[in-house]
């Protein structure tokens, strides 16, 4: 169990165990802002090395606006969630700790202003229900996490470069085999309430699931979106149900 990332963080430590997390899973601890070196290390030395943001200043304000406003009405507002469209073809999104939020450009383009708040919104879920962390934190370990925090301030040497090269592929390949049934079905559920908070349509997280499925059949997989261990069908049944029952 982690009680303390580093001494010079002041921060409140609280320990956070996400409702509707498993029982018997260990509750994540650790700090907000030390979950937000971990997202900051990350976005620094692994996203950043592999993607490019894409160049288009108009459409990153726009989804700056959505995701900011979806961040406002998510249950978690003591982080700062940044949004960069990523320059890449795939139909892809994902999160880092800490409030980092990445769609790819490819699955950008085929949103509706109502489907790309349903995208950020089930990604806002997953960092405010700390699942990213969490997984982080299972694969990597405690060490490697501390390397990140370590990073996020700043830190270089040796040793704390090593865990973050070690880091890197196990952070892909854990968002490429996606979050667990519960967690997804709970991102899901979340980013339903999100999406009425903020006045978007409720049910637009199931038509993004429906058009992606369509196009790309029902066996697809895609990194994150549709790569998750419960069928998307029952997950389309599912947002509609909550959708229907409201907030
Ligand atoms: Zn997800």
């Amino acid at each position: 169990m982690v009680c303390c990332f580093c001494a010079g963080c002041a921060t409140t430590r609280r320990p956070v165990v996400p409702s509707g997390q498993p029982p018997g899973q260990p509750a994540v601890v650790i700090s907000s802002a030390e979950e937000v070196q971990v997202g900051r290390s990350m976005a620094r030395e692994i996203v950043a090395p592999r993607y490019v943001p894409w160049n288009n200043s108009v459409e990153q304000r726009r989804v700056n606006d959505i995701g900011r406003r979806l961040a406002a009405a998510s249950d978690r507002r003591d982080i700062i969630y940044s949004f960069q469209i990523l320059d890449s073809p795939d139909d892809n999104a994902f999160a880092l700790p800490g409030g980092y939020v990445y769609i790819f450009r490819g699955l950008y383009e085929k949103l509706d202003e109502g489907g790309l708040a349903a995208v950020l919104a089930h990604q806002i879920a997953h960092v405010a229900a700390r699942h990213v962390l969490k997984h982080m934190q299972s694969a990597l370990g405690d060490e490697v996490l501390v390397g990140l925090v370590m990073a996020g301030l700043g830190r270089k040497d040796p040793e704390v470069s090593r865990q973050i090269a070690g880091a890197s592929d196990a952070v892909f390949d854990l968002l490429g085999r996606g979050y667990s049934r519960q967690e997804e079905l709970q991102a899901d559920a979340l980013a339903v309430k999100y999406l009425t908070r903020a006045g978007y349509d409720p049910y637009a997280l199931a038509g993004v699931l429906e058009s992606l499925m369509k196009e790309k059949g029902k066996t697809a997989r895609t990194f994150e979106m549709l790569n998750a261990p419960v069928r998307t069908g029952e997950r389309i049944r599912k947002i509609g149900q909550e959708a229907d029952a409201g907030f």
